[in-house]
């Protein structure tokens, strides 16, 4: 039996989406409008989108919605529009995302100790004092 294909996310790397991101910005030469506060709130606009689709959804019912058709083709393209507007918002602002995301998943780590959170839901400030937690997550 043949290996599955890789999916595109194991061909595709982040810069390659950054730049076709780009390319569709420079084509309309809407990069003028595209500043680091309105992509933000952009970014919330489309997370809001995205949470509309669940709204009133019961949890036991979002199996089935994720596996109707139309019901998945929009929650993709909602949280398509939410990772573009953020590959964007890096471009922009000037993060390199590997590394942010890097950086912040061993602060996360530090933050969030396996041995102390797992199998636990609870936030940092429940679990230990504040004195050995970082100040922000
Ligand atoms: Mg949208």
């Amino acid at each position: 039996m043949a290996e599955p294909a890789p999916s595109s996310d194991d061909r595709t790397t982040i810069g390659d989406l950054k730049r076709l991101i780009q390319e569709f910005v420079d084509e309309r030469d809407w990069g003028k409008y595209h500043n680091s506060k309105d992509i933000a709130i952009a970014i919330n606009v489309e997370a809001g989108e995205l949470l509309e689709l669940f709204e009133w959804v019961r949890e036991a019912d979002i199996p089935d919605l994720l596996e109707d058709t139309e019901k998945r083709r929009r929650v993709g393209e909602e949280m398509a529009d939410v990772v573009m507007l953020c590959l964007n918002f890096a471009s922009v602002a000037g993060f390199d995302v590997a590394e942010t995301v890097g950086r912040k998943m061993a602060r996360n780590k530090a933050k969030y100790p396996v041995e102390l959170v797992k199998g636990n839901y609870r936030k940092y400030t429940e679990l230990r004092s504040h004195k050995a937690a970082p100040d922000h997550i």
